[in-house]
Protein backbone atom coordinates (compact mmCIF):
# COMPACT_ATOMS: atom_id res chain seq x y z
CA UNK A 1 0.00 0.00 0.00
CA UNK A 2 0.92 3.66 -0.44
CA UNK A 3 -1.20 6.27 1.74
CA UNK A 4 -0.25 9.30 0.70
CA UNK A 5 -1.62 12.90 3.09
CA UNK A 6 -1.88 16.04 0.87
CA UNK A 7 -1.42 19.01 3.07
CA UNK A 8 -1.73 22.55 3.30
CA UNK A 9 -4.35 25.34 4.04
CA UNK A 10 -8.03 25.84 2.45
CA UNK A 11 -7.45 27.08 -0.93
CA UNK A 12 -3.79 25.75 -1.35
CA UNK A 13 -4.87 23.47 -4.33
CA UNK A 14 -5.36 20.49 -2.33
CA UNK A 15 -8.65 18.97 -4.65
CA UNK A 16 -7.37 19.70 -7.75
CA UNK A 17 -4.12 18.15 -7.48
CA UNK A 18 -5.91 15.31 -5.72
CA UNK A 19 -8.34 14.38 -8.61
CA UNK A 20 -5.01 14.17 -10.68
CA UNK A 21 -2.42 12.26 -8.38
CA UNK A 22 -5.32 9.93 -8.00
CA UNK A 23 -5.68 8.97 -11.50
CA UNK A 24 -1.97 8.57 -12.07
CA UNK A 25 -1.49 6.24 -9.11
CA UNK A 26 -4.72 4.46 -8.75
CA UNK A 27 -5.20 5.98 -5.22
CA UNK A 28 -8.85 6.15 -3.42
CA UNK A 29 -8.61 9.85 -3.03
CA UNK A 30 -10.62 10.43 0.89
CA UNK A 31 -11.68 13.57 0.99
CA UNK A 32 -13.63 14.63 4.89
CA UNK A 33 -14.67 17.48 2.97
CA UNK A 34 -16.22 15.85 0.50
CA UNK A 35 -17.60 13.23 2.37
CA UNK A 36 -19.32 15.89 4.89
CA UNK A 37 -20.56 17.64 1.83
CA UNK A 38 -22.50 14.56 0.39
CA UNK A 39 -23.79 13.97 4.56
CA UNK A 40 -25.18 17.61 4.15
CA UNK A 41 -26.68 16.61 0.20
CA UNK A 42 -28.49 13.56 1.74
CA UNK A 43 -29.77 15.50 4.56
CA UNK A 44 -28.60 12.80 7.29
CA UNK A 45 -28.09 13.74 10.69
CA UNK A 46 -24.54 13.62 11.05
CA UNK A 47 -24.74 16.33 7.54
CA UNK A 48 -26.90 18.10 9.26
CA UNK A 49 -24.77 18.56 12.81
CA UNK A 50 -21.61 19.17 10.72
CA UNK A 51 -22.95 21.55 8.69
CA UNK A 52 -23.36 23.73 11.83
CA UNK A 53 -19.65 23.83 12.04
CA UNK A 54 -18.91 24.33 8.55
CA UNK A 55 -20.67 27.22 8.16
CA UNK A 56 -18.77 29.05 10.82
CA UNK A 57 -15.67 27.85 9.26
CA UNK A 58 -15.09 25.84 12.08
CA UNK A 59 -13.48 22.20 12.24
CA UNK A 60 -16.24 19.44 12.68
CA UNK A 61 -15.48 17.34 16.17
CA UNK A 62 -12.61 14.96 15.95
CA UNK A 63 -14.85 11.57 16.59
CA UNK A 64 -17.09 12.61 13.67
CA UNK A 65 -14.43 12.84 11.33
CA UNK A 66 -12.81 9.68 12.46
CA UNK A 67 -15.84 7.89 12.38
CA UNK A 68 -16.26 8.53 8.68
CA UNK A 69 -12.36 7.89 7.92
CA UNK A 70 -12.44 4.53 9.96
CA UNK A 71 -15.39 3.52 7.59
CA UNK A 72 -13.91 4.60 4.35
CA UNK A 73 -10.89 2.21 5.26
CA UNK A 74 -13.50 -0.81 6.00
CA UNK A 75 -14.77 -0.32 3.12
CA UNK A 76 -11.93 -0.35 0.40
CA UNK A 77 -9.75 -2.91 1.57
CA UNK A 78 -8.55 -3.79 -2.07
CA UNK A 79 -6.52 -0.80 -2.97
CA UNK A 80 -3.77 -0.37 -3.97
CA UNK A 81 -3.58 3.28 -1.30
CA UNK A 82 -5.10 6.14 0.01
CA UNK A 83 -4.69 9.78 -0.73
CA UNK A 84 -5.84 11.64 2.80
CA UNK A 85 -7.19 15.13 1.39
CA UNK A 86 -8.39 17.46 4.43
CA UNK A 87 -7.42 14.99 6.82
CA UNK A 88 -5.57 14.92 9.09
CA UNK A 89 -7.07 18.52 10.38
CA UNK A 90 -5.72 17.99 14.59
CA UNK A 91 -2.96 15.98 16.32
CA UNK A 92 -5.53 13.68 17.94
CA UNK A 93 -6.53 12.42 13.81
CA UNK A 94 -2.99 12.27 12.72
CA UNK A 95 -2.55 9.71 16.08
CA UNK A 96 -5.44 8.24 15.24
CA UNK A 97 -4.91 7.71 11.42
CA UNK A 98 -2.00 6.27 12.43
CA UNK A 99 -3.24 3.60 14.41
CA UNK A 100 -6.14 3.01 12.22
CA UNK A 101 -3.15 2.22 9.38
CA UNK A 102 -1.66 0.17 12.12
CA UNK A 103 -4.08 -2.20 12.16
CA UNK A 104 -3.85 -2.28 8.85
CA UNK A 105 -0.02 -3.21 8.85
CA UNK A 106 0.47 0.00 6.72
CA UNK A 107 0.89 3.39 7.48
CA UNK A 108 1.77 7.42 5.91
CA UNK A 109 4.51 6.91 3.74
CA UNK A 110 4.31 10.54 2.83
CA UNK A 111 2.93 13.72 3.68
CA UNK A 112 3.05 16.27 0.85
CA UNK A 113 2.55 20.01 2.12
CA UNK A 114 1.71 22.94 -0.18
CA UNK A 115 3.31 26.11 0.46
CA UNK A 116 1.10 29.25 -0.64
CA UNK A 117 1.15 32.90 0.40
CA UNK A 118 -2.28 34.09 2.58
CA UNK A 119 -2.90 36.67 0.44
CA UNK A 120 -2.87 34.17 -2.90
CA UNK A 121 -4.95 31.65 -0.98
CA UNK A 122 -7.90 34.08 0.20
CA UNK A 123 -7.84 35.23 -3.85
CA UNK A 124 -8.68 31.95 -4.85
CA UNK A 125 -11.24 30.80 -2.18
CA UNK A 126 -13.20 34.31 -3.17
CA UNK A 127 -12.79 33.29 -6.54
CA UNK A 128 -13.93 29.87 -6.18
CA UNK A 129 -16.77 31.29 -4.01
CA UNK A 130 -18.26 32.47 -7.16
CA UNK A 131 -18.67 28.66 -8.93
CA UNK A 132 -18.14 26.06 -6.44
CA UNK A 133 -21.54 26.62 -4.60
CA UNK A 134 -20.09 26.11 -1.51
CA UNK A 135 -21.25 28.34 1.35
CA UNK A 136 -18.01 28.22 2.96
CA UNK A 137 -16.63 29.62 -0.32
CA UNK A 138 -18.84 32.84 -0.53
CA UNK A 139 -18.12 34.52 2.48
CA UNK A 140 -14.78 36.41 3.19
CA UNK A 141 -15.18 36.20 6.88
CA UNK A 142 -15.34 32.49 6.70
CA UNK A 143 -12.79 32.18 4.59
CA UNK A 144 -10.52 34.06 7.50
CA UNK A 145 -12.05 31.66 10.05
CA UNK A 146 -10.92 28.65 8.24
CA UNK A 147 -7.54 29.74 7.74
CA UNK A 148 -7.52 30.63 11.42
CA UNK A 149 -8.19 27.32 12.26
CA UNK A 150 -5.77 25.85 9.85
CA UNK A 151 -3.56 28.19 11.86
CA UNK A 152 -4.30 27.31 15.42
CA UNK A 153 -5.52 23.55 15.20
CA UNK A 154 -3.92 22.42 11.38
CA UNK A 155 -0.69 23.37 10.52
CA UNK A 156 0.70 21.29 13.66
CA UNK A 157 -0.24 17.98 11.75
CA UNK A 158 2.77 18.65 9.93
CA UNK A 159 5.27 18.43 13.23
CA UNK A 160 3.46 14.75 13.76
CA UNK A 161 4.89 13.92 10.82
CA UNK A 162 7.92 15.84 10.49
CA UNK A 163 8.83 14.00 13.57
CA UNK A 164 9.59 10.83 11.11
CA UNK A 165 10.38 12.99 8.49
CA UNK A 166 7.72 12.27 6.31
CA UNK A 167 7.03 15.47 5.23
CA UNK A 168 8.25 17.64 2.04
CA UNK A 169 7.10 20.87 1.62
CA UNK A 170 6.41 21.75 -2.03
CA UNK A 171 5.68 24.89 -4.22
CA UNK A 172 2.03 25.28 -3.86
CA UNK A 173 1.84 28.24 -6.81
CA UNK A 174 2.15 28.52 -10.18
CA UNK A 175 0.06 26.79 -12.79
CA UNK A 176 -1.58 23.11 -12.16
CA UNK A 177 0.88 21.11 -14.23
CA UNK A 178 3.58 22.79 -13.35
CA UNK A 179 2.32 22.01 -9.13
CA UNK A 180 1.17 18.47 -10.02
CA UNK A 181 4.82 17.69 -11.97
CA UNK A 182 6.64 18.52 -7.91
CA UNK A 183 4.56 16.60 -6.25
CA UNK A 184 4.80 13.34 -9.20
CA UNK A 185 8.56 13.89 -8.70
CA UNK A 186 8.33 13.39 -4.81
CA UNK A 187 6.45 11.07 -5.40
CA UNK A 188 8.35 8.65 -7.70
CA UNK A 189 11.49 9.80 -5.38
CA UNK A 190 9.73 8.16 -2.80
CA UNK A 191 7.53 5.03 -4.13
CA UNK A 192 10.54 2.86 -4.59
CA UNK A 193 10.78 2.53 -1.29
CA UNK A 194 9.10 0.01 1.77
CA UNK A 195 8.22 3.20 3.82
CA UNK A 196 6.23 1.42 6.97
CA UNK A 197 9.26 -0.57 8.32
P1 LIG B 1 -12.56 21.11 2.95
O1 LIG B 1 -13.43 20.65 1.83
O2 LIG B 1 -11.44 20.16 3.23
O3 LIG B 1 -12.10 22.53 2.77
O4 LIG B 1 -13.46 21.10 4.26
C1 LIG B 1 -14.61 21.91 4.39
C2 LIG B 1 -15.04 21.96 5.84
O5 LIG B 1 -15.37 20.64 6.30
C3 LIG B 1 -13.97 22.45 6.82
O6 LIG B 1 -13.95 23.87 6.90
C4 LIG B 1 -14.42 21.81 8.12
O7 LIG B 1 -15.53 22.50 8.68
C5 LIG B 1 -14.94 20.46 7.64
N1 LIG B 1 -13.87 19.44 7.65
C6 LIG B 1 -13.34 18.81 6.56
N2 LIG B 1 -12.40 17.94 6.94
C7 LIG B 1 -12.31 18.02 8.30
C8 LIG B 1 -11.50 17.38 9.27
N3 LIG B 1 -10.55 16.47 8.94
N4 LIG B 1 -11.70 17.70 10.57
C9 LIG B 1 -12.65 18.59 10.93
N5 LIG B 1 -13.42 19.26 10.07
C10 LIG B 1 -13.27 18.97 8.74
Amino acid sequence: MFNLILFGPPGSGKGTQSEKLIAKYNLKHLSTGDLLRSEIAQKTHLGLEAKKYMDKGNLVPDEVVIGMINDALDNNRDVEGFLFDGFPRTALQAEELDELLKKKNSCIDIMLALNVSEDELIKRLVKRGETSGRSDDNNEQVIRARIMEYHKKTATVADHYQKVHKVIFVKGEGSIDEIFNRLSEEIDRLKLNDNCL
